[in-house]
C-alpha cells in the first residue's frame, strides 16, 4: 500500500509540473496594418481566434494607415520580438523597400524567433525587381528566403478550393479540405528549395501553393496566402489551420489545442466618426 501511495504522489506531482508547465502562455506578437485589407477587424478575430485555441497570449503592434507604407511600430526597432516566442506578420506592406527597414524586419527570424506569416506578408517588403525569380541570398530576396515562397499578386476574388498534403502531419492531422467564400489566390512565382507544401489551392484553371512551411537558417517558418477577407480569417477551419501551424513553428506539438463550438466574431466595420478620424494612428 505504501508503495501504491508513493507511486500515486509521484504520478501527482508528474501531472503537476506538467500542467504548470501547459499553464505558461506562449508569447506572440502580431503585426498588422497597411493596404488594402480590414485589419482594424483582422487583428481581434486572430487575437480572439488563436487565444480561444490555444494557451497563447497575443499583443498587437497596428498601424491604421491603409498605404503600402505603413508606419509600424516595428520598424527600426530590430529587437521588437524581445519577449516572444513567435511572431505574426500579418501586415501589407508592399511599398516598404529600404533594406536597413526590412533588415530590421528579418532581424529577429535570422536570430532563431520562429514566424507565422499570413496573406499580404508575402506581398510585403519587395525591391528591386520582384517580379523575376530572385536568387537565394539576393539584396532583394531576403524576405523570401524567410518565406520560403515568391508570390507577385492574385487574380479575382472567386472560391479557391484548398486541399491538403501530409508532408508536415502534425499541421494537417484532423484538418479537412475545403472551399473558401471570395478569396484571393496568390501566384507562385516559385517556391523556394526549403519549403515543404502544406496546401494547394485551386480557382478553376488557376493553381497554386497556398499554406507551406520553410526552414530559415534552421528556424520554423509557417505560412498561408489564404486570408484576404474578415468571412475567411473567422473561418474555424482557417483558424485551426493557423494554430496547428503556429504551435508546429514554434515546436509545441504537445501543447492542447482546444475546437472552439458555436464561436462568434464581429465581422463588420463601423465607420469611425469623422472628428476621432486620424487621431488615433497606433493603437498597441
Ligand atoms: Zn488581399
Amino acid at each position: 500500500m505504501r508503495l501504491l501511495a508513493s507511486l500515486l504522489t509521484l504520478a501527482g506531482l508528474a501531472a503537476g509540473e506538467l500542467t504548470a508547465a501547459d499553464k505558461k502562455p506562449l508569447r506572440a506578437l502580431l503585426i498588422t496594418g497597411g493596404c488594402c485589407h480590414d485589419y482594424a477587424k483582422q487583428k481581434d478575430i486572430l487575437k480572439q481566434g488563436l487565444e480561444r485555441r490555444i494557451n497563447i497570449v497575443i499583443d498587437q503592434a497596428h498601424s491604421d494607415d491603409k498605404s503600402t507604407k505603413p508606419p509600424l511600430p516595428i520598424f527600426g526597432k530590430p529587437d521588437y520580438a524581445k519577449g516572444y516566442d513567435i511572431i505574426i506578420h500579418d501586415e501589407c506592406a508592399a511599398g516598404i523597400n529600404d533594406p536597413k527597414i526590412i533588415a530590421g524586419v528579418l532581424a529577429p527570424h535570422r536570430k532563431g524567433v520562429p514566424g507565422v506569416n499570413l496573406h499580404c506578408a508575402m506581398h510585403s517588403y519587395r525591391s528591386g525587381d520582384f517580379r523575376k525569380p530572385v536568387k537565394p541570398g539576393a539584396d532583394n530576396g531576403k524576405w523570401f528566403d524567410y518565406i520560403g515562397l515568391q508570390s507577385t499578386g492574385h487574380g479575382p476574388q472567386q472560391p479557391i478550393e484548398i486541399k491538403f498534403e501530409n508532408n508536415v502531419p502534425f499541421i494537417t492531422k484532423g484538418v479537412e479540405n475545403w472551399t473558401t467564400q471570395r478569396e484571393e489566390l496568390y501566384n507562385n512565382v516559385q517556391v523556394l528549395p526549403n519549403a515543404k507544401v502544406i496546401a494547394r489551392g485551386a480557382q478553376g484553371n488557376r493553381k497554386a501553393v497556398v499554406a507551406w512551411t520553410n526552414n530559415y537558417e534552421g528556424t520554423r517558418v509557417f505560412s498561408t496566402s489564404i486570408g484576404h477577407n474578415n468571412v475567411t480569417v473567422a473561418d474555424p477551419r482557417y483558424l485551426n489551420l493557423v494554430a496547428r501551424g503556429l504551435l508546429w513553428a514554434v515546436k509545441r506539438e504537445d501543447m492542447k489545442l482546444v475546437k472552439p463550438i458555436n464561436e462568434s466574431f464581429d465581422l463588420n466595420s463601423k465607420p469611425k466618426p469623422k472628428s476621432a478620424a486620424g487621431k488615433k494612428k497606433h493603437q498597441n
